[in-house]
C-alpha cells in the first residue's frame, strides 16, 4: 500500500525582519511535509502518473535520471508501494560496474532494476522525452509530463484556500529544474498572482521553452503570470558555493526549518537577493513552496 499524501501541507508565516523592513512577506508552503516516502514536489507531479497507471493496469513505471536522482528514488519507492514493477534508466554506463551509491542503493532496495546507459544514448533518450516499453507507464527524466504539471497546479489550488485573498500582491517563489513545478503552479495560481522560478542550473531561454512547452501539453495553452530568474543558480545544478551555504545554514538556524541546499536554498536566497536588491515592491507577499527535503545521503559530493 502507498500511503496517502497529508494534505493540504502546511502553509506558515516567517518572522524575518530584514524583509519586514523592505516591506516584504515571507510564508513558505511546506510541500517537504507531503508524504513519507515519496518527497516533496516528487509526489505533487507522481501522483496523477500513479493515477493513470493504476487505472490503466500498467504492470509497472520506467524512467530516466542520473546517479542521485530524486526523482527516481520517488518513482522506485511509489511503485513499491503500489505493488508495481518499476526500471530506472541511469544516465552514465560506467556505473553498472562501480560500487552503487546510496541512492541507487535506495531504489534498488524499493525493488527498481537499473539499467546503466552511455551518456550520449542518454541524452538522446531523455530529450525525446523517454522510449516506450511494453507493459511500462513511461516518464520522462525529471517527472515533468502534461499530468505531472496538472499534480502541481494542486499546490496552487491549496494555497488559494489558504489564502482566500490570492492575488495582485503575491508571488509564488519555486525552483525549477525541469519546469514541471513551476508551470503547474503558474497556471493553478488565481488572476493577479505571479510565480517566480528560480533557475538551479544554467539554461537560459531552455528552461522558459520548456515550461512554455509543459503549459501547451497540459492546457493547450500558454500563461503570462510567471518568469524564471537565472541569477541564483551559484554556478550551475548541484553547485553549492560556501555563501549559499552559509545561507542556508543560518536560515535554518533562524526557522527551524531544514533547507534542501541543490534546489530550495536557490530559491530561498532568491527571495532575499531580490527584495534587497528593491526588485520586490514594498507589499509583496512571497510564498516559497518547498519542493523537497535535504537528501538522506551520505554528505559525500555529488553529480
Ligand atoms: C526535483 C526537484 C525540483 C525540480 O522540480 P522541476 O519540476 O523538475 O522543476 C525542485 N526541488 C526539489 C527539492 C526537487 O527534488
Amino acid at each position: 500500500m502507498l500511503s496517502p499524501a497529508t494534505l493540504p501541507t502546511p502553509l506558515t508565516v516567517l518572522d524575518e525582519p530584514a524583509l519586514a523592513r523592505l516591506g516584504v512577506e515571507l510564508r513558505l508552503k511546506r510541500d517537504d511535509l507531503a508524504h513519507p516516502a515519496v518527497p516533496g514536489n516528487k509526489w505533487r507531479k507522481l501522483a496523477p502518473n500513479l493515477e493513470r497507471a493504476v487505472a490503466e493496469g500498467a504492470p509497472g513505471l520506467l524512467t530516466y535520471g542520473g546517479a542521485y536522482s530524486t526523482h527516481i528514488r520517488a518513482v522506485a519507492a511509489a511503485a513499491q508501494g503500489l505493488g508495481l514493477a518499476s526500471v530506472g534508466v541511469i544516465r552514465g554506463e560506467e556505473l553498472a560496474q562501480a560500487p552503487r551509491n546510496w541512492s541507487l542503493r535506495a531504489a534498488e532496495a524499493a525493488g527498481m532494476a537499473l539499467e546503466f546507459v552511455p551518456r550520449p544514448l542518454y541524452r538522446e533518450l531523455a530529450a525525446r522525452g523517454g522510449e516506450p516499453r511494453e507493459g511500462f507507464l513511461v516518464l520522462p527524466e525529471g517527472g515533468s509530463n502534461a499530468l505531472a504539471v496538472r499534480g502541481a497546479a494542486v499546490v496552487a489550488a491549496e494555497l488559494a484556500s489558504q489564502l482566500p485573498d490570492l492575488g495582485e500582491r503575491d508571488l509564488v517563489c519555486c525552483p525549477v529544474g525541469t519546469g514541471g513545478t513551476l508551470a503547474g503552479i503558474a497556471a493553478g495560481l488565481p488572476p493577479g498572482a505571479r510565480a517566480l522560478g528560480v533557475a538551479v542550473l544554467r539554461g537560459e531561454a531552455y528552461l522558459e521553452r520548456e515550461v512554455a512547452g509543459l503549459h501547451r501539453a497540459a492546457y493547450g495553452r500558454e500563461f503570462g503570470n510567471w518568469r524564471i530568474h537565472h541569477g541564483y543558480h551559484g554556478g550551475g545544478y548541484g553547485k553549492v558555493p560556501a555563501e549559499l551555504e552559509q545561507f542556508a545554514a543560518g536560515f535554518e538556524r533562524r526557522h527551524g526549518v531544514p533547507v534542501e541546499r541543490r534546489y530550495v536554498a536557490k530559491a530561498l536566497s532568491a527571495v532575499y537577493g531580490l527584495a534587497t536588491a528593491g526588485e520586490l515592491a514594498a507589499g509583496t507577499r512571497v510564498t516559497v513552496v518547498v519542493t523537497g527535503l535535504p537528501d538522506p545521503g551520505d554528505g559525500l559530493s555529488r553529480s
